[in-house]
């Protein structure tokens, strides 16, 4: 017989009729005439409830049905006497797929908390909470193709392992087949790298920006959507060294096209996830975050405070607020500040512009004011900054000046400078964190909670 996934099995036409359901013992109950059992396939964060009659089976038959054990049910789909469900299957005949011994079973109780759940990072996507997370996460990620698809943007897959050095977003992880403990040497000591496999030190990619701007000098408007790896040691409930980026990057935008393509995709994405994930946001709100809803709502019908940092500054500045880290311009902003300004001064999403140029990379249009450049950052609710983006220096003598200043190697560059000096056009782009937007639209507050495997200093064991 033909399986019906639980997430379909509440449509109300199957009521009455014969069902089978495959699935995760959640929970099992009951007395001595009649046990019931709540059986999870993860289509949906709800679990449909099996009802067997001990005058049909048997002690010994039920045995095995324990919490974490798989199972076959066929039987008939009835409506419920019993609250909390609509719909319930009067067993009549039960297949166990695999027992889970409840002395080994790690998730055996409910009501584990995410630090012990993060140990067991290969078994919690079987719990209610991880479930609800990793629809939400697939279902954002969809929301990511499906938004840029229907603006006409390409989807352009940069590479992984690079060659260049100078990404400047962060510290690298170097890729090589070198024999680490037998290192080959040039003449005067250091690592002869010709010998490595690209004949060239290399390492993974920490974005995709650079190549996105050829994408995108090309094809016009292009959207990238990959993992990125940054090296940096810095243990924080909102950094990863693997997390996933989306980067659009489109010839002839400018800084306020800029801002308002940032502003209608994330907007676009809590809309989509409000409207097709209701059933797990509305878990999760009733779990852990009661705001939720009233967050993204709150973030979906107000337009994003556009402000310039030095005005934000003075701001903070005047706040009178004791911050752990001292405001001056020039500084780069920490969360505790990106958080006054969007959490209590403004409270609403504030995209900052125009940072000193020191704080932010070579590649950022430079403002006439010689100290600025045309840089935005997003700033969220608990969150801090979830983008980071700019417009472009298009010009090819101001980039290679700035390039120069900050001793950029050029051997590296000379691909990247093509685009200025070939038909360069004003572009702008920004990069996205997907585990940031997750983050946010599921009121988690650790990042290690909002991607199956995370990857954190002294943490690769799954
Ligand atoms: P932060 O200051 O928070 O470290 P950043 O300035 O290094 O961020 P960018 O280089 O601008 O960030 O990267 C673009 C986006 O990628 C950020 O806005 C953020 O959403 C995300 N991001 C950056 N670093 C990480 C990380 N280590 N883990 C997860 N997401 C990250
Ligand atoms: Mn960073």
């Amino acid at each position: 017989m033909k399986r019906t996934k639980i997430v379909d099995i509440f449509a109300p036409e199957h009521i009455g009729s014969e069902v089978c359901v495959k699935g995760w013992v959640r929970t099992r109950r009951g007395n001595k005439n009649v046990q019931f059992v709540a059986l999870n396939d993860g289509s949906t964060v709800r679990n449909l409830q099996v009802v067997f009659d001990l005058t049909k089976f048997s002690d010994e038959q039920l045995k095995p049905v324990t919490t974490g054990s798989s199972i076959c049910v066929i039987g008939k789909l009835v409506e419920s006497m019993g609250k909390g469900q609509t719909c319930e299957v009067q067993a009549d005949s039960l297949e166990i797929y695999g027992t889970a011994d409840p002395n080994e079973y790690p998730l055996q109780k409910k009501g584990h908390t995410l630090e012990f759940l993060r140990e067991k990072a290969h078994l919690r996507p079987r719990t209610a909470t991880f479930g609800a997370i990793l629809r939400i996460r697939s279902a954002l990620a969809f929301a990511i193709h499906k938004f840029f698809q229907e603006k006409g943007f390409f989807y352009l897959h940069t590479p992984l392992i690079t060659g260049s050095d100078c990404e400047g977003a962060g510290a690298m992880f170097q890729v090589t087949t070198l024999p680490l403990d037998k290192l080959p040497k040039t003449d005067d000591g250091s690592i002869d790298y010709s010998k490595d496999f690209f004949g060239k030190p290399t390492a993974l990619t920490v974005s995709g920006q650079l190549e996105g701007e050829l994408g995108a000098t090309a094809l016009g408007a292009i959207y990238t959507f990959g993992p990125t790896f940054r090296a940096e040691n810095s243990n924080t409930p909102r950094h990863l060294a693997e997390f996933w980026m989306i980067e659009p990057e489109m010839a002839f935008y400018d800084i306020t096209d800029n801002m308002d393509l940032a502003e209608e995709f994330v907007k676009y994405c809590i809309g989509y996830a409000l409207d097709n994930c209701r059933d797990d946001i509305n878990f999760l709100m009733e779990h852990f975050d009661a705001k939720l809803v009233e967050r993204l709502e709150f973030v979906l019908h107000n337009d994003f405070v556009r402000l310039p940092y030095t005005e934000g500054i003075e701001i903070l500045k005047a706040s009178g607020k004791k911050f752990e880290f001292p405001v001056e311009w020039g500084v780069d902003l920490q969360s505790e500040h990106e958080r006054f300004l969007v959490e209590e001064h403004f409270k609403r999403p504030v995209i900052l512009t125009d940072y000193p140029k020191e704080i932010k990379a070579f590649y950022m249009k430079q403002n006439d004011d010689g100290r600025t450049v045309r840089a935005m950052d997003v700033l969220f609710p608990m969150i801090g900054e979830i983008i980071g983006g700019s417009e472009r220096e298009a010009d090819y003598d101001k980039l290679l000046a700035r390039i120069e200043e900050l001793n950029i190697p050029m051997k590296d560059m000379w691909w990247y400078l093509d685009t200025r000096r070939f038909g360069t056009v004003p572009h702008s782009g920004f990069g996205l964190g997907f585990e940031r937007l997750v983050l946010f639209v599921t009121g988690m507050t650790n990042i290690r909670d909002v991607i199956p495997f995370p990857r954190t200093p002294n943490n690769a064991e799954f």
